[in-house]
């Protein structure tokens, strides 16, 4: 389950050198290339998933306790004060490289900023609505 023009999945297997923080049989855990913050860590699958949609969900469910155990690492080992799990979906969400990965971004008491969002608003109704529309698509 390997895509040959995928770079994530050259990195993943080893075929190109990254700066890697873990490995274990079924992930691989790096430092991107563009850090928002020193130590901003990339979760790798060695198997080809293009994002969360497309892993199965045991692949999916050891995403977040190695997220954490790479987090605290970073707590340890570098002093950060905390850290953003972050994970894109789509382009539209930011996703730029179309190997599933998760982003582990240690963050340090007066540092470059969070990641963040403008808080927006919605009527109760809207809510309700919304909710409805994904409960019905459940799968
Ligand atoms: P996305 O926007 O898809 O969630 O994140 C892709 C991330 O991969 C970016 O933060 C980018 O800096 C990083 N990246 C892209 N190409 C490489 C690469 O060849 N090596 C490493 N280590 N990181 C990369
Ligand atoms: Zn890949």
């Amino acid at each position: 389950m390997n895509d040959g023009n995928c770079i994530f999945c050259k990195i993943a297997r080893g075929e190109i050198p990254s700066s890697t923080v873990y490995e274990d049989e079924e992930f691989r855990v790096i430092l991107d290339l563009g850090p928002a913050s020193r130590g901003h860590a990339l979760i790798l699958p060695k198997n080809h998933y293009k994002d969360i949609c497309d892993a199965d969900r045991e692949t999916a469910g050891k995403l977040f306790p190695l997220a954490g155990r790479i987090g605290a690492a970073m707590k340890k080992g570098l002093g950060a004060d905390g850290f953003n799990v972050v994970q894109n979906n789509g382009a539209s969400a930011g996703q730029t490289v179309f190997h599933l990965h998760v982003h582990v971004i240690p963050r340090y008491e007066g540092g470059p900023g969070m990641v963040s969002w403008e808080p927006g608003k919605a009527a109760p109704e809207e809510l309700t609505e919304t909710a409805e529309k994904i409960r019905e698509s459940w799968e």
